[in-house]
């Protein structure tokens, strides 16, 4: 069977509602009610208070399908995109959720029905994993559905136990994964190779069933609940037969446009990868609000569009191109997210601005290295803090200045700007002990929660592009 991503979206939505559950639309990125969080990463984040009991709803079964953005903050995938077939900035996740009503047998049990019988998935391909502790959910899997146990794997709390925050509701996950073959590189989960992309998690479990203490003892949930979240994108790229996000439907067409749009023909590039994730989470972080600036989210969405523009330059662009996907996004996800469509224009010219504004500011970088360089001795050695300086504050990659230097005979303290890069690291390190609680800090240490592309990943045409 081969199946749309829009496709996915309605059976998976149609098979809980089937089943009792009310289909709930998707929220803003922006958290609604939890000041403490960056962007809405998963698709519990909207249902919080009602799993805390403080907010009431008319149903105890839910589903939706959850635009959730990972970048910056706890869940920080930017990294991760363009070099694994299976992590996105933006994707959405399909979710269904119990407040209350049913518990680890029917969540599983539905699981199982929606990918082996709806999506008629081999059963063969299917691998999971359980809390190591979690006995009851072991013997579901492996007597109840019949999972061989070879397939079934226990996993330590740091994979397999979720919880809120250090008190409060909290429990065990099941993990489901798809096993790509032979072809892709990878071990089964809980092996050192799990992180390749053979066996990738599709859908994650959470049976809620402690209240977490101060003092850390586990008291039981009187009505355990039920969270659980799949990824379209993974489950599309395994019902297109294809190993990779980014070939299935959405991202090919994407990927396609942004090809044009930079003048290459490499449709394999990396690059293009990359822009075609950015311009989803991009696109969607301004429809729900957030505009490019130099603190919080606007900072993480700054540094986003940038990272684009930059892949953008690499395969060769020649001026602003990043707003000009805007169309083809729309044209792709404009049915499931009306409000995209809606902030069309305001997406576009919002990306438009920060994009010259980039190439001004790529400029100024020009000139504090032209500034610098000028009082360098013949042959002299550019100081680490100041490539850093151009790295951080202009956006100019390590490579470019290098290259930059190189043409004019100078050198360039590599030891001194990976020291500040380093320090910069402990800095975001220091950060992200806050965890979720993403706070105020965040404005206060802008690049700190962020520690934003590899460094070195610039090249040397970006001044000319940018050249008015
Ligand atoms: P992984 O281990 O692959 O990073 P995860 O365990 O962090 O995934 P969960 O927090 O359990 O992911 O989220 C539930 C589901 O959402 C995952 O099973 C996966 O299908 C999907 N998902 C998570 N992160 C991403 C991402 N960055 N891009 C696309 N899909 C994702
Ligand atoms: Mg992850
Ligand atoms: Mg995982
Ligand atoms: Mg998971």
């Amino acid at each position: 069977m081969s199946m749309s991503s829009a496709e996915i979206r309605t059976a998976f939505l149609e098979f809980f509602k089937e089943r009792g559950h009310q289909i709930v639309p998707s929220s803003s990125l922006i958290p609604g009610n939890d000041a403490t969080l960056l962007f809405t990463n998963a698709g519990m984040v909207p249902f919080k208070d009602v799993f805390l009991g403080t907010d009431k709803r008319d149903y105890t079964r839910a589903t939706s399908s959850q635009r959730c953005v990972r970048a910056g903050g706890k869940h920080n995938d930017l990294e991760n995109v363009g070099y694994t077939a299976r992590h996105h900035t933006f994707f959405e996740m399909l979710g269904n959720f119990s407040f209350g009503d049913y518990f680890k047998r029917e969540a599983i049990g539905y699981a199982w029905t929606f990918l082996t019988e709806t999506l008629q998935l081999p059963k063969e391909k299917l691998w999971v994993t359980v809390f190591e502790e979690d006995d009851e959910a072991y013997e579901i899997w492996a007597k109840e559905i019949g999972v061989p146990e070879d397939r079934i794997s226990r996993i330590g709390a740091k994979d397999n136990f979720w919880q809120m925050g250090d008190t409060g509701p909290c429990g065990p996950c099941s993990e489901i994964f798809y096993d790509h073959g032979e072809d892709v590189w990878g071990g089964p989960p809980g092996t050192p190779e799990e992180d390749g992309d053979r066996y990738i998690e599709i859908w994650n479990l959470v049976f809620m069933q402690y209240n977490r203490q101060a003092d850390g003892t586990l008291d039981p949930l009187p009505k355990p609940s039920v969270d659980t979240g799949m990824g379209l994108e993974r489950i599309a790229a395994v019902l297109q037969h294809v190993h990779s996000n980014y070939e299935t439907d959405t991202f090919v067409a994407l990927i396609k446009a942004a090809a044009a749009a930079v003048g290459t023909e490499d449709l394999q590039a990396q690059s293009l990868r990359v822009i075609a994730d950015h311009i989803r989470s991009c696109s969607f972080l301004i429809a729900d609000g957030v505009l490019p600036s130099n603190e919080g989210r606007g900072y993480v969405l700054r540094r986003i569009i940038r990272r684009a523009v930059r892949h953008g330059s690499k395969l060769g662009a020649e001026g602003p191109f990043f707003h000009s996907l805007v169309a083809e996004l729309v044209r792709l996800m404009g049915d499931a997210y009306p409000e995209l469509v809606s902030a069309q224009g305001r997406i576009e010219k919002a990306l438009l601005q920060e994009e010259q504004q980039f190439a001004r500011t790529l400029q100024r970088g020009m000139s504090l290295l032209e500034d610098a360089v000028a009082d360098l001795p013949e042959g002299g050695v550019l100081a680490g803090d100041v490539v850093f300086k151009l790295y951080d504050t202009y956006g100019f990659p390590y490579d470019l200045t290098a290259d930059i230097l190189r043409e004019r005979g100078f050198g360039l303290d590599q030891a001194g700007f990976e020291a500040a890069m380093a320090e910069q690291r402990a800095r975001a390190q220091q950060a992200s002990q806050f965890g979720e609680d993403y706070n105020a800090r965040l404005s206060a240490e802008t690049t700190s929660s962020f520690s934003g592309y590899s460094e070195y990943e610039g090249q040397a045409t970006i001044t000319e592009i940018f050249r008015d």
